[in-house]
């Protein structure tokens, strides 16, 4: 099922508490990876409700069995392509996190591996893995929720995304409605 992510470069309003916000108004996180706090969306775009509900959902659909962690890839048009939860467990491989799982199926409704001007949406600060992974698939703009500072490589204990020695580094908008994901996640391992 395809919904369009809602874009929008007016105005305010619509920034609710549940949505996520990319704009210069809107609650952009700064962390250890100094992160450009109050930076505007990649032009002008806001990344509202529908964004952080679809992560959060597929999030939620992990809790069941695995660590609750959900990802959503848009299309430069703003047109959702994937999305995908951990399925570790599930699946019995240790790859299967879902911001990768998220690539790969977005990789195939594009029909490319490339996923230029394509935005990735994930509740988690993503591992080396994924980070590494979403580099590789040239992801354009990275929004996530919590930071995670025992193994993120978005900036807490390393930022692959933004080295300097590699040609493509994406735009990163972190610790978006960051209270909120770690809460879900905080949930699952009490
Ligand atoms: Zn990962």
């Amino acid at each position: 099922m395809r919904r369009a992510l809602e874009v929008c470069g007016t105005g305010a309003g619509d920034l609710g508490a549940s949505g996520i916000g990319v704009s210069g108004a809107g609650p952009v996180g700064v962390g250890p990876g100094g992160l450009e706090s109050g930076a505007p969306g990649p032009s002008g775009l806001r990344l509202a409700g529908p964004a952080r509900k679809d992560a959060a959902d597929r999030a939620r659909e992990a809790a069941a069995e695995d660590v609750p962690v959900g990802a959503v890839i848009y299309g430069p048009d703003g047109t959702e392509l994937a999305s995908a939860r951990n399925e570790r467990e599930r699946t019995g491989d240790p790859t299967a996190h879902a911001e990768v799982l998220a690539l790969r199926r977005a990789a195939g409704v594009v029909g490319a591996w490339r996923l230029t001007g394509c935005t990735l949406v994930v509740t988690l600060e993503p591992c080396t893995m994924c980070a590494g992974a979403l580099v590789l698939a040239r992801i354009a703009t990275l929004v996530f929720g919590a930071w995670e500072p025992k193994t993120g490589a978005v900036g807490s204990l390393w930022d692959v995304v933004r080295d300097q020695r590699l040609n493509h580094r994406p735009e990163v908008y972190g610790g978006v409605l960051g209270a909120e994901c770690a809460a879900a996640l905080r949930a699952f391992f009490r």
